[in-house]
C-alpha cells in the first residue's frame, strides 16, 4: 500500500488535499528552477483539472544570471528572485516550502525534508545542480545553492573589512560563471584590499567559448588586476593553500567554487536511471527513459543529445515541458525538445562591459551590458508581475 500524506502546509495556507485515493494524487513538481516557474503559469493558466503541488526549500527561486550584478551591487535581492509561494497562490497551485530527500518510483511517492511523504500522479523535476568538487575536499564556498551563497556573501564581508592586510580570496573555475564572479568580487571589494584571483584547471578561461571570447577576458583580467592561474587542477585544500596536480600551492584566506556541475547524491537511490554523472537521463520529451510518469528538466535532466548545463536550455525546456505535462495527463503523444546547437552567451565583466558570444564570434562593451540586463530582467519580471 503506497505511503501517501495526509495534508499539506502551504506557504499562505493549510490545506488537507492529498488522500491515499488513487486517483486524487497530484501532479508534483520538484524544485522552482527556470523550467517549472513556467510550469506553474502556463499549468495555472490553462486549465488542466488537476492539482499541482511545488516543492521547493525557498520560497524565493534565483536567477543565477544576475546572481553576479547582485554581488556587484547592481541588483537587490528581490530584483532577481521570483517569489515562488505568491506565484503558486496566484496559479492554484500548492507551495511547499522544504525539499526533497529521497524518490521512490514504485511507490509513485517522494520523500520531504519535513518528514512527510507525498504521493505523486506524475512527478516533474527541475532542481538544479551544484558545483562538483574534488573528492575529499570540503572546504571553501560553493556558489550553489545560490541562497546559501547569498548568506556567506554576508560573512565574507565582514571578513574583508576585519582582515588584517590584504583578504587573498580565490574563486576556483574558469568557465563562464568562474569568470563573472570573479568580476563580481573584485567589483564588490574594490576598496576592501581583497585580492581576487581566479584559477582553473584548463589551458585558457572559458574554455568552452570561442578564441575571440577568452582574449577578451584575458585582457579583461588583466586590465582588472585579478590574477589568473591555468592549468591549476586544484587536488587538495589545506592548511590555507589549494594545492595544484602538477604541485603548485597558492596561499589563500578564502575560496570560491565555480567548478562544474554535479548531480544532487540522493538521487542515486530513486532507482531512475542516471547518466553517468548522475544526472536523470530522458528522451527528447524530456520524459525519464525508465518511468514514464517521470519529467526532468533544466541541469539535472541528461539529454539524449548532451549539452553544457547552462540556464538557456532549462529556460527554453520551460514550456515544452508544461506542454507534455498536460498532454501525459491526457494520453496525447508528447512534443520533442530539440536543443540549440549554438546558443548565445553574455558575460558580465566588470566596468559595465560585457562580452556577446555565439558561433566563435564575440562583441563587448557597455553595450553588451544594457543587452544582458534587458535579457535577464525581463525573465524574472515575467513572472514576478503574476505575483
Ligand atoms: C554565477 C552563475 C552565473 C550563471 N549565468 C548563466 C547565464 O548567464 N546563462 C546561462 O544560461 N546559465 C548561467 N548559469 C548556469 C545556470 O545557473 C544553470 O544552468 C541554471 O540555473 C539551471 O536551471 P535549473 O532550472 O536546472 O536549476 P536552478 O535554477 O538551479 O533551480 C533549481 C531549484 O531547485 C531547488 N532544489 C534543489 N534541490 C531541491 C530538492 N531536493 N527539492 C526541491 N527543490 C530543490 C533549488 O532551490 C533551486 O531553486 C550561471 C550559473 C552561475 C553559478
Amino acid at each position: 500500500m503506497p505511503q501517501a500524506v495526509s495534508s499539506i502546509t502551504s506557504a499562505r495556507k493549510t490545506s488537507p488535499m492529498l488522500e491515499n485515493n488513487e486517483t486524487d494524487r497530484p501532479v508534483v513538481l520538484l524544485g522552482g528552477g527556470h523550467a517549472h516557474v513556467e510550469v506553474v503559469r502556463s499549468l495555472g493558466e490553462h486549465g488542466h483539472g488537476r492539482k499541482i503541488v511545488l516543492v521547493s526549500p525557498s520560497r524565493h527561486a534565483p536567477y543565477s544570471g544576475m546572481l553576479p550584478g547582485y554581488i556587484a551591487g547592481r541588483y537587490r535581492f528581490e530584483d532577481f528572485h521570483i517569489d515562488l509561494a505568491a506565484l503558486c497562490e496566484r496559479k492554484d497551485t500548492t507551495f511547499l516550502e522544504t525539499s526533497a530527500t529521497g524518490i521512490d518510483p514504485g511507490r509513485r511517492s517522494v520523500s520531504l525534508a519535513n518528514g512527510q511523504v507525498l504521493g505523486y500522479d506524475l512527478l516533474s523535476i527541475d532542481i538544479g545542480s551544484a558545483p562538483s568538487l574534488p573528492a575529499g575536499i570540503s572546504g571553501g564556498i560553493p556558489v550553489k545553492p545560490i541562497a546559501s551563497f547569498a548568506k556567506r556573501l554576508a560573512q565574507l564581508d565582514a571578513l574583508a573589512e576585519e582582515h588584517e592586510g590584504p583578504l587573498r580570496l580565490a574563486i576556483i573555475g574558469h568557465g563562464v560563471a568562474g569568470v563573472e564572479m570573479a568580476f563580481a568580487l573584485h567589483e564588490r571589494f574594490a576598496r576592501d584590499r581583497v585580492q581576487v584571483t581566479l584559477a582553473g584547471r584548463a589551458l585558457r578561461a572559458v574554455p568552452e567559448r570561442g578564441k575571440m571570447t577568452q582574449r577578451f577576458v584575458e585582457t579583461a583580467l588583466q586590465q582588472a588586476g585579478i590574477e589568473h592561474y591555468s592549468g591549476f587542477d586544484v587536488v587538495a585544500f589545506e592548511n590555507g593553500e589549494l594545492v595544484a596536480g602538477d604541485g603548485r600551492r597558492l596561499p589563500v584566506d578564502e575560496a570560491v567554487w565555480t567548478t562544474s556541475s554535479g548531480a544532487p547524491s540522493w538521487l542515486r537511490k530513486s532507482g531512475l536511471e542516471l547518466d553517468a554523472g548522475g544526472f536523470i537521463r530522458v528522451d527528447a520529451t524530456l520524459r525519464s527513459v525508465s518511468h514514464s510518469n517521470v519529467f526532468a528538466a533544466g541541469d539535472v535532466a541528461s539529454l539524449p543529445d548532451p549539452r553544457p548545463k547552462a540556464g538557456v536550455f532549462a529556460v527554453r525546456q520551460g514550456p515544452i515541458l508544461a506542454d507534455n505535462i498536460r498532454r501525459s495527463l491526457t494520453d496525447e503523444t508528447l512534443r520533442p525538445f530539440y536543443p540549440q546547437r549554438a546558443w548565445l552567451a553574455l558575460i558580465s565583466l566588470s566596468n559595465g562591459h560585457a562580452i556577446a558570444d555565439k558561433w566563435g564570434l564575440a562583441v563587448s562593451g557597455r553595450g553588451v551590458q544594457a543587452w544582458k540586463h534587458w535579457n535577464d530582467t525581463r525573465f524574472v519580471q515575467r513572472y514576478r508581475k503574476l505575483c
